[in-house]
């Protein structure tokens, strides 16, 4: 016999309840009247709750098709600054200017630039985007040239994002688009199953260290295309896995390139990673780092040295030096025009969104031994891989990791892309410009609340008219969980059943008014 509770899950499940919906006491500021409502989880694993994952790829996929074949300019403007925000950039720069005439007259800034980085979190949290003053960019030697790689033409960028529309000769109208497919290069021949013909040739290292750095060469290519084109191209990416395990990227570009051209763009782009040497461990085991309270660094722990810190590191690195890793695409690519509305484009966008509902190491079963030996070795061969400047993995190679703290250990970095569920890649699954639709997520979250409000006849509650505050579990008022799944679940099919009539009532409508297109709809 099914076990009831598991029931209700499955029939909650189906209707798109959320399986974990949270619950929130609403006051009524004007007349004190409490309510109870349950919200979703809004969870974007289906692991974790399935229909809000399925609704958040769903808004993805909305996402994606209202900017790629989009025939006129986004009009992006911002919303004018208020009061408070314009109150804590005028404080913003009074602590600027101090703190410079202090840095000028010789005196220590360290307060200065402690409540300057305070201040740039309000303004964030502000909600205002960007930084005031661009991160300092602590060296330049990224932009020298490698000349294994052919220059690419440069063209200044332009403000256009919307791609060419062609004419045929019948005076139809054509805006065709692009799906790109980037990989990564190989690391060793695999075989049909993802796993490496030849284990100990395949070379996991330059494979975990595009994973580290995928982000950041597919953000380069970007860069690439848009001045080797010559405008604002826009895209929306997702970043998933190949059977080998290797990350590659889906690419939804507004406006077409020609096949040899992205092939030159291709070649010519590349990612340095300037950081320290890897190439000796300096401590191993339990000879390792200790680290000192009074002056807050890890030293030797046979000399009391003071390790290097990673600044001193970075200066460290000489104009003969090579980088750590040079991150490149693999010269196989997939591209194809796709046009607006056609079969194609919802094929595309069914790949785009396909495993976001999914942790990138959950994309691909991992159920032979050959597959889950793969698995392990490059999960062995993150481990001792720094993921960044803060990873706990530099003191391995005897340097202290950029704001150093008490209690780090190499190999125990906390950092996402070291766990096995992200496969080294630990950035964004999705990418997405922001000239794409010109709407951000909750724009796009708000057009379906609207659509379905007007559908059904009702009208948005006034946000201002109530006070929220989640229930906790020791409250009396709180609903136990498999309590609130039923409310949900009775509340979700009601609504269901309303959006059905409602949907037939305009069906109908549309029928008395024009029979032609009724009918045809
Ligand atoms: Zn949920
Ligand atoms: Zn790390």
């Amino acid at each position: 016999m099914p076990l009831a509770r598991n029931v209700v899950k499955e029939v909650a499940a189906e209707h798109g309840a959320c399986l974990r919906p949270v619950q929130l006491r609403r006051t009524d500021i004007d007349t004190g009247h409490i309510e109870h409502v349950l919200i979703p989880c809004g969870h974007t694993l289906a692991s974790v709750c399935p229909p809000c994952a399925e609704r958040a790829r769903l808004l993805r996929a909305a996402q994606c098709r209202e900017g790629w074949h989009l025939d006129h300019e986004p009009v992006i403007a911002p919303e004018p600054a208020t009061e408070d925000q314009r109150e804590l950039i005028t404080g913003r720069a009074e602590a600027q200017e101090v703190r410079d005439l202090l840095a000028s007259a010789g005196l220590d800034p360290t307060d200065l630039d402690e409540r300057i980085g305070e201040l740039d979190q309000q303004i964030t949290d502000a909600g205002m985007r960007g930084n005031v003053i661009p991160p300092r960019t602590r060296r330049n030697r990224s932009t020298r040239r490698r000349h294994d790689a052919a220059p690419l033409p440069r063209r200044p960028v332009g403000s256009r994002t919307v791609g060419k529309t062609y004419t045929a000769p019948d005076g139809k109208t054509f805006r065709p688009s692009l799906f790109v497919t980037l990989t990564c290069p190989s690391y060793g021949k695999v075989t049909s199953d993802g796993t490496p013909a030849d284990p100990d040739a395949y070379d996991y290292t330059q494979a975990a260290r595009d994973a580290l750095h995928f982000a950041a060469l597919f953000d380069r290519f970007i860069q690439n295309l848009r001045r080797f084109v010559g405008y604002d191209l826009q895209y929306f990416a997702a970043i998933e896995p190949q059977r080998r395990l290797a990350p590659h990227v889906h690419i939804a570009i507004r406006g077409t390139i020609s096949r040899a051209e992205l092939r030159e763009v291709i070649a010519a782009t590349y990612h340095q990673v300037w950081w320290p040497s890897t190439n000796v461990v300096k401590y191993d085991g339990d000879c390792l780092p200790v680290w000192d309270d009074h002056t807050g660094t890890y030293l030797n722990p046979d000399t009391g040295e003071v390790l290097p810190t990673w600044d001193q590191a970075l200066d460290a690195i000489g104009d003969e030096d090579e980088p750590l890793h040079v991150a490149r695409f693999g010269a196989r690519f997939d591209a194809q025009g796709v046009l607006a509305g056609s079969r194609d484009a919802s094929r595309c966008i069914g790949y785009l969104t396909k495993y976001l509902t999914k942790h990138v190491g959950h994309c691909h079963q991992v159920s032979t031994d050959a597959q889950i030996g793969h698995a392990a070795r490059l999960a062995d061969a993150l481990r001792y891989e720094p993921c960044s400047p803060t990873c706990a993995n530099w003191l391995r190679y005897g340097i202290q990791p950029r704001n150093s703290r008490p209690g780090l250990r190499p190999g125990a970095c906390k950092g996402k892309a070291h766990r096995r569920e992200y496969l080294g890649y630990a950035g964004r699954r999705v990418l997405v410009s922001r000239k794409w639709s010109g709407k951000t997520l909750a724009d796009h979250r708000a057009d379906r609340r609207d659509w379905l409000l007007s559908m059904l006849g009702v009208s948005a509650t006034d946000p201002a008219r109530y006070t929220w505050e989640p229930v906790k579990p020791g409250d009396l008022d709180h609903i136990p969980n498999g309590q609130r799944l039923l409310h949900v679940l009775a509340d979700r099919q009601r609504w269901q059943t309303a959006l059905a009539e409602a949907r037939h009532r305009a069906a109908l409508t549309l029928d008395a008014d024009h029979p032609a297109a009724g009918r045809a709809a």
